[in-house]
């Protein structure tokens, strides 16, 4: 028996949303997505209409799904793609062909940064060289730094992602594991700026599920990728998240009420204890003058490319 949609009670049920009890026909699904991500930009504070807005685009149903709403909700917005192409074989051109797509049909303007091209080496040296096993921690690494330093060379004023209620319930799930206090209390909805050199860092989804964003892509027929990274097999995370789908499964609504609770409840706990603590100093890093916590030594980024590049330079000796 196929049923109506809970919303419009016209049109037939396409999708149903468990943590929420609701079916829902494509249109009133889409609707609905589009205010949850509205309310959650509003409630945080989460965009100005002076801003100049970054958006981190990997070709991904999440990111590009952000690009679309974003776009849809604010038209006047000044929003800018950023697509940082890691050189990864046949993947990163596939995801770049999608960015390209997306850009087209946003009409916005589209900054592609290549690795190999500006720093002489791609994410598969990295695996050839210092990293033996996956390249995914140093990956990271390099994407969190490019991505604030392209806005600030830019004078994009806010970098939005794609992070969702899954990535978010993931990573809280992780650091409480670890005990991790002080990633626990940066891992927050909208990050404000703490240094002249640091962008300000929003994540309009993180109300969405991946299956939400999955949809929403798909019936707005948006340009995502098919192929997978070849480093993402077995990953931790991939592997906690289906540690954390297995819970879902009997408690529904298990990862909106753990986020709620984190939020609301437990953070601000964390954060009154931790309020008298003194603020870490920040340098400017020696080698490319960003911002860094380590006193007199280069930046992590910077650490990683003397690294990569020294040991290419080396096999390159070797090899003549
Ligand atoms: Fe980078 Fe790992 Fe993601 Fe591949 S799977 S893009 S190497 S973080
Ligand atoms: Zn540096």
């Amino acid at each position: 028996m196929t049923s109506k949609c809970r919303r419009c009670g016209l049109n037939r049920a396409e999708i149903y949303l468990a943590h929420s009890n609701l079916n829902l026909c494509p249109d009133c699904f889409s609707l609905l997505t589009e205010r949850k991500v509205k309310n959650t930009i509003e409630s945080y504070k989460m965009i100005s209409k002076d801003d100049k807005l970054g958006v981190a685009v990997s070709g991904g149903k999440d990111s590009s799904s952000l690009a679309f709403i974003l776009s849809n909700l604010y038209d006047k917005l000044d929003m800018t793609l950023i697509y940082i192409d890691l050189g990864v074989p046949e993947y990163s051109k596939h995801c770049l062909e999608k960015v390209e797509d997306l850009a087209k049909i946003l009409g916005k303007d589209l900054v592609v940064y290549s690795l190999e091209d500006k720093m002489g080496f791609t994410i598969m040296d990295l695996k050839k060289t210092i990293y033996g096993r996956k390249p995914c921690s140093a990956c990271g690494a390099i994407k969190r730094y490019l991505f604030n330093k392209i806005a600030y060379d830019f004078g994009l004023t806010k970098i939005a992602t794609g992070h969702n209620l899954d990535d978010t319930v993931e990573a809280l799930f992780n650091f409480y594991i670890e005990g991790n206090v002080k990633s626990l209390v940066r891992l927050k909805p909208y990050l404000p700026k703490t240094h002249p050199k640091i962008v300000p860092k929003i994540k309009p989804l993180i109300g969405l599920t991946d299956m939400e964003c999955l949809f929403y892509a798909s019936y707005k027929g948006l340009p995502i990728r098919t192929l997978e990274c070849q480093f993402s097999k077995g990953s931790r995370s991939i592997r906690r998240k289906e540690i954390l789908n297995m819970i879902v499964e009997k408690i529904p609504n298990f990862k909106h009420a753990f986020i709620n609770s984190h939020y609301k409840r437990i953070l601000p706990l964390i954060e009154q204890a931790l309020k008298n603590q003194e603020m870490p100093e920040i340098y400017d890093c020696p080698l490319c003058g960003m911002p860094t916590s380590l006193k007199d030594a280069p930046c992590h980024f910077c650490k990683i490319v003397s690294l990569v590049k020294g040991e290419l330079e080396n096999k390159r000796m070797y090899a003549s």
